[in-house]
């Protein structure tokens, strides 16, 4: 009989930190805080210092951390039924694709695991729906996409990245992308041809900084692609639901898409869950065997997604999302001048950039950290604001006072 390894000594943040280094691949730089617990808008490290989750798991946890009623769901689904592959039926599939259907407006739902996924799996629906529906000649479809896209880190979504620390290293790349300037009508409507099978965009690009194109774009993009018979396919995977105060951000220009995928916050924060949300005429252009996923739409992730759908049925969230926004703005708005050099905010989201003499991003971020709040940098000096959007005005005023008294202690 061999006996139990006996457990470690339990370890500081600064030993696992060191611990990482020989045995995890380097591809990501964290702020030097180790999690250990969290609840609602705050986490916990190893040695008990709490923080304010002002990223909130890039708006995967905009329910945040452990929501009571999504751990229950997924505590009652893990004692009944976990997996069975798509080979079977299960009972909490079909319930999933109605809510989500009925939510987004849409008509069907391809369930996916993680965003790429629900990226991928798009501009392949697209590119078979130029092929089947359109009749775009074989092997010829386009879809256009907008500089400054984040969709994902996949072979095929890298190469249509404009970013080159995403790409450079990785080729050969995909072809049948063309990449235009994001928020540019003209540019998008020279690109369009009778090849193109889709447009995809972000209605507003996350990692690019919080980007919201004018007025009008989203609702031109859909009258462009509506007039040009290609598909309007919207990557809401940071964007949607709820975090804009409204469950797309589509919405907001009362635009709806052919297609829109969705991720993130559509696992609650508890397990990767993706999705193609579309029109029947364009997902019905997949057969059995076409497409598939072994994980994708499992009865943990359908019980957990059908509970998010749930929590946004309410209103509650997006309404939330405006308040809460508002109070975000009034805060951000005091410090330009002060720090701020601009911002740019739509629901509890925001995108600000600090006067680089104070500081890159990374050094706010860290300095941050020690006021105890998170955030991420994303270019430059620029850092992104998305709190869970349970967090209240009061808690977003205690982060908006550490970054007052972080950008007034000057560089
Ligand atoms: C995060 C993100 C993705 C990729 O999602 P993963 O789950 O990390 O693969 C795709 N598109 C957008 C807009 C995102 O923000």
């Amino acid at each position: 009989m061999t006996l139990a390894p006996a457990p470690r000594a339990a370890r500081s943040s600064a030993e696992l930190i060191d611990a990482e280094a020989p045995v995890l691949a380097h591809n990501y730089h964290p702020l030097p805080v180790v999690v250990a617990s969290a609840e609602g808008a705050w986490v916990e490290d190893v040695e008990g210092r709490r923080y304010l989750d002002l990223l909130a798991g890039y708006s995967a946890l905009n329910f945040g951390h452990r929501h009571p009623v999504l751990v229950e769901a997924a505590h009652r689904q893990l004692d009944r039924l976990t997996l069975t592959s798509r080979a079977f039926h299960h009972d909490r599939l079909a319930g999933f694709a109605e809510g989500l259907a009925a939510l987004t407006g849409l008509d069907m739902v391809l369930p996916m695991n993680t965003g790429a996924e629900a990226v991928e799996s798009g501009v392949k629906v697209a590119r078979k729906w130029a092929y089947d529906v359109k009749g775009v000649p074989g092997d010829r479809a386009t879809i256009v996409v907008a500089a400054g896209n984040f969709h994902g880190r996949t072979t095929t979504i890298v190469s249509f990245s404009t970013d080159e620390t995403a790409r450079a290293g990785f080729g050969p790349f995909t072809p049948g992308f063309r990449v235009v300037p994001y928020n540019d009508l003209a540019a998008l409507e020279e690109a369009v041809d009778g090849t193109t099978a889709a447009v995809l965009l972000e209605p507003i690009q996350g990692e690019a900084g919080v980007v919201i194109p004018d007025d009008g774009y989203l609702a031109g993009v859909r009258e462009l692609t509506r007039r040009a018979g290609c598909l309007f396919v919207a990557d809401e995977i940071q964007s949607g639901l709820g975090r804009t105060g409204r469950t797309l951000a589509v919405d907001h220009e009362g635009v709806v898409p052919d297609v829109v995928l969705l991720g993130k916050a559509l696992g609650g924060g508890i397990v990767p869950v993706s999705a193609v949300v579309a029109r029947r005429e364009v997902l019905e252009v997949l057969h059995p065997g076409e497409h598939g996923s072994t994980f994708g739409g499992n009865p943990l992730a359908a019980a957990v997604g059908s509970a998010v759908v749930e929590l946004l049925e309410t209103g509650e969230f997006q309404r939330r999302a405006t308040e809460l926004g508002a109070v975000l703005r009034d805060g951000l708005d005091a410090l330009v001048g002060k720090g701020v050099v601009a911002f740019r905010a739509r629901g509890l989201w925001a995108g600000v950039d600090v006067d680089p003499a104070i500081g890159t991003g990374r050094e706010i971020g860290e300095r941050l950290l020690r006021e105890g709040v998170l955030v991420k940098d994303t270019h430059g000096s620029t850092i992104r604001i998305a709190p869970p959007l349970t967090i209240t005005a009061e808690e977003l005023q205690e982060a908006l006072g550490a970054l007052e008294k972080v950008l007034a202690s000057g560089a």
